[in-house]
């Protein structure tokens, strides 16, 4: 390993250790994201906490860092921090981050989720780590058959706490939640917070600090968001022309369905090199692989449903897809969130393009109202994306989608590169 960098002034002022700040250096983090410098302090003294924040602002460390400098490593090696997250992949991302973030400490880090046999995670528990990620399902799993010590947990996180309760973790978490030590400290991380979560915050946390750094814009500005209007037997071939016009380095494309999924993957495989997709019908094995193959930027374009596109931290995806509009505007903030990632430079870029089909019209406004902004209406020089419904023009004149005209030429030219 090469020498540390000396550590820097962004992060000095938040009250940490010198290890955390030479393992902040080491990863290359030099100032703390807004995200960061509100909730370290304060999680530090020990308060429960619930901050919204946008998606790729560094919620991970914010909770990382401050359950790193809380946990020892003991050598009973029952958990003192439990960290629970929505999907499988989430679980790993998150490990990663504390793994990094303990650069120097021999605190151990470990993710139990499903679909993976139970006994390495088992043997793994029973030979003692002070800090455990999960999923909801397997947490309870390994709690029911005594595996999980629950008695030293002095730090529970719920990650991502939105998602978690869209897809129907509701019950699971609250029986956690009771079973976990009444003098814990609970933080609750979420891009959003509707009601179900505020009112899950309120019920098993200890006067909870609200932090919100997200009041406006909750899908960033950072992120250029266009639409096409275009037919539903249209968007395969609207998808291959965009792919040719923007020749994107890394593509998430999102659909609604499972079966969508699969089906896209393989129409689009046959034509182009390193297509891939991902949903929660296949095994595990098979997910992790893809997520490899992503991140090493072996797979460029995955098309994924939206439970488990959410969270993936990818930082060369350049460019998000809907073939589909969301089921719920919520899950179009986490698409669209993909992108418009952190870079080195403490800079986001990227582009959002969400195909709507003419009788989605509603949808759009759904999304738009939202996000608080307007999408931007794009088109592909000489294809037509909407077929023209009136007989009488039909081979005469081109669909004209609804809108107002758009500039020659394809995409507007405003790209806005903003620090974060
Ligand atoms: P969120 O949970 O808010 O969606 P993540 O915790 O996944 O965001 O962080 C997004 C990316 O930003 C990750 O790649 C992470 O390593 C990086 N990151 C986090 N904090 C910082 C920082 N202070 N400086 C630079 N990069 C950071
Ligand atoms: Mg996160």
């Amino acid at each position: 390993m090469s020498d540390s960098p000396a550590p820097t002034d962004g992060f000095s002022d938040l009250g940490l250790s010198p290890l955390m700040l030479t393992a902040l250096a080491q990863a290359e983090y030099t100032e703390p994201t807004p995200v960061q410098a509100g909730l370290i302090p304060r999680a530090l003294q020990g308060s429960d906490l619930l901050g919204q924040a946008r998606t790729g602002t560094g919620k991970t460390a914010a909770f990382a860092i401050p359950i790193l400098e809380r946990v020892e490593r003991s050598k009973q090696g029952f958990p003192q921090a439990l960290i629970l997250v929505p999907t499988r992949e989430l679980a790993v991302q998150v490990r990663g981050e504390i793994t990094k973030l303990a650069f120097g400490r021999k605190t151990r880090v470990l993710a139990v989720y499903g679909g993976k046999p139970i006994r390495g995670q088992t043997e793994k528990l029973s030979r003692g780590t002070e800090v455990v990620v999960g999923t909801p399902g397997r947490v309870l799993d390994h709690m029911a058959r005594g595996t999980l010590k629950m008695d030293c947990l002095q730090v529970v996180v719920l990650d991502e706490a939105d998602r978690m309760l869209d897809i129907g973790f509701r019950p699971d978490i609250e029986k956690i939640l009771r079973r976990c030590p009444k003098d814990r400290q609970t933080l609750l991380l979420s891009a959003t917070v509707p009601g179900p979560v505020e009112r899950l915050a309120r019920r098993y946390m200890q006067n909870p600090e609200s932090l919100n750094f997200s009041p406006k814009e909750l899908s960033g500005e950072t992120i250029d968001q266009f639409y096409f209007t275009v037919d539903q037997d249209r968007k395969y071939e609207l998808l291959k022309r965009l792919l040719d016009r923007e020749k994107p380095r890394q593509a998430i494309v999102f659909c609604r369905t499972k079966r969508g999924t699969d089906r896209l993957a393989v129409k689009l495989g046959k034509k182009n090199p390193g297509v891939a997709c991902i949903h929660g019908d296949m095994h595990q094995g098979a997910r992790d692989r893809v997520m490899q193959q992503f991140r090493e930027s072996d797979v460029k374009i995955l098309i994924a449903t939206d439970v488990v596109g959410r969270g993936i931290d990818v930082s060369g995806v350049s460019h998000i897809i809907n073939y589909d509009t969301p089921t719920f505007c919520d899950d179009y903030v986490h698409r669209v969130g993909r992108t418009g990632r952190m870079g080195k430079d403490g800079i986001a870029e990227g582009v959002a393009y969400t195909f709507v089909t003419p009788e989605e019209g509603g949808e759009l406004t759904n999304i738009e109202m939202r996000i608080n902004k307007l999408l931007i209406r794009d088109e592909i020089r000489d294809f037509t994306t909407v077929r023209v419904k009136d007989v009488e023009q039909k081979e005469t004149a081109p669909a004209k989608p609804p809108g107002p005209p758009l500039k020659k030429g394809g995409r507007p030219k405003r790209r806005i590169r903003r620090a974060l």
